[in-house]
């Protein structure tokens, strides 16, 4: 597979526990951790730590409506 940019993807340190995160190919960004934090992290971090979170922030909302 063709680099998307000319260089091969550098893996970059996911925000949350500082591990390099998985690349997929050309895509080396990982997610997005937000509400955790403003940075991108792994796969393992956003379905353990950023989803459950997003879901507690939703379910915390719809209580206080
Ligand atoms: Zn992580």
């Amino acid at each position: 597979m063709k680099p998307l940019f000319g260089k091969p993807p550098k893996p970059i340190d996911c925000s949350i526990c500082g591990r390099p995160i998985d690349v997929h190919g050309a895509w080396n960004d990982g997610h997005n951790a937000w509400p955790v934090n403003d940075g991108r992290c792994c796969t393992n971090c956003n379905s353990t730590v950023v989803i459950p979170r997003r879901i507690m922030d939703l379910v915390r909302k719809e209580n206080l409506q």
